[in-house]
C-alpha cells in the first residue's frame, strides 16, 4: 500500500516499569463526575447517567511539555483528572467484570477553552471546539493496575505555581472506574488503547503564559504542564 503521504504519528504512553509503550486509541472524558465541581459550574450531577466528551489523539500531550495558551480563549483553564488506560476489548461488559478491561491509570489535564465552552452551553450546541484542540490531553505515564492497587480515597491534587487549585479524593466520583468503563462499553466497543478521562474535583481555574501546573494523585507519577505564550503565524 502507498500513502499520499506519511500518516500522523502514532500518538503512545510511557509505562511505569516496561520500556514498550501504551499506543493511544480513542479519548473518552466523562463530564460532571464530582459533584462540587458539577455545582460550581452552576449544573447538577446527573444521576441516572454519566455523560461523555471526546478528543481525539492530536490533542495527546505528555507530561512534562510546555504549550502554547490555546487559541482562541480568553480563559483557558486546568482540570486535573484521574485517567483510566483500558488494555483488553469490553463490549457490553456488566459492572462486575467491567474492571477485567483495565490496563492500568495515569495522571491527566483534561485543558478546556471555558469560554467557548460556556457559549457552547448557553446554546445548546457541542463542546468540541471547548475540549478537542491540540495538546488539551496531557497525561503522566501509566501505571498498571495491579501495581495501583484498588482504586479508594487517593488524593487528587493540583497546584499552580505552588498554590493549590483542586484537592480532592478518588472516592468522591460519582461514577466509579467500573460503572464508567461498563457504561461506555454498552455504546462503545471499547478497545485496548482506549483512555477514559473520569471527570474533575472542583477547583477548576483559568492559566496565563508562564503558569507551572503540577498534579498529583496518590500512588501515580505526577502530571506537569508549562502554559506558554500563544502562538503566533
Ligand atoms: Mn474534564
Amino acid at each position: 500500500m502507498t500513502l499520499l503521504f506519511a500518516p500522523p504519528p502514532q500518538p503512545s504512553i510511557a509505562v511505569v516499569g516496561e520500556t514498550a509503550r501504551f499506543p493511544v486509541g480513542r479519548i473518552f472524558c466523562v463530564g460532571r463526575n464530582y459533584a462540587d465541581h458539577a455545582k460550581e459550574m452552576g449544573a447538577e450531577v446527573d444521576r441516572e447517567a454519566p455523560f461523555y466528551f471526546l478528543k481525539d489523539t492530536a490533542s495527546l500531550t505528555e507530561s512534562g511539555a510546555t504549550i502554547p495558551y490555546a487559541r482562541g480563549t480568553a480563559d483557558f483553564h486546568h482540570e486535573m483528572e484521574f485517567v483510566v488506560a483500558i488494555g483488553t476489548p469490553a463490549f457490553d461488559v456488566p459492572v462486575e467484570r467491567a474492571m477485567e478491561a483495565v490496563y492500568g491509570y495515569a495522571a491527566g489535564l483534561d485543558m478546556t477553552r471555558r469560554d467557548l465552552q460556556a457559549a457552547a452551553k448557553a446554546k445548546g450546541k457541542p463542546w468540541d471546539f471547548a475540549k478537542n484542540f491540540e495538546r488539551a490531553a496531557v497525561i503522566a505515564p501509566i501505571v498498571k493496575k495491579e501495581d495501583f492497587g484498588p482504586v479508594a480515597s487517593q488524593a487528587i491534587t493540583l497546584t499552580v505555581d505552588g498554590v493549590t487549585r483542586q484537592a480532592s479524593r478518588l472516592d468522591a466520583m460519582v461514577w466509579s472506574v467500573a460503572e464508567l468503563v461498563s457504561h461506555l462499553s454498552r455504546f462503545y466497543r471499547l478497545a485496548p488503547g482506549d483512555l477514559i478521562y473520569t471527570g474533575t474535583p472542583a477547583g477548576v481555574g483559568p492559566v496565563v503564559p508562564g503558569n507551572r501546573i503540577h498534579g498529583e494523585i496518590a500512588g501515580l507519577p505526577p502530571v506537569d504542564l508549562t502554559i506558554g505564550p500563544a502562538e503566533t503565524v
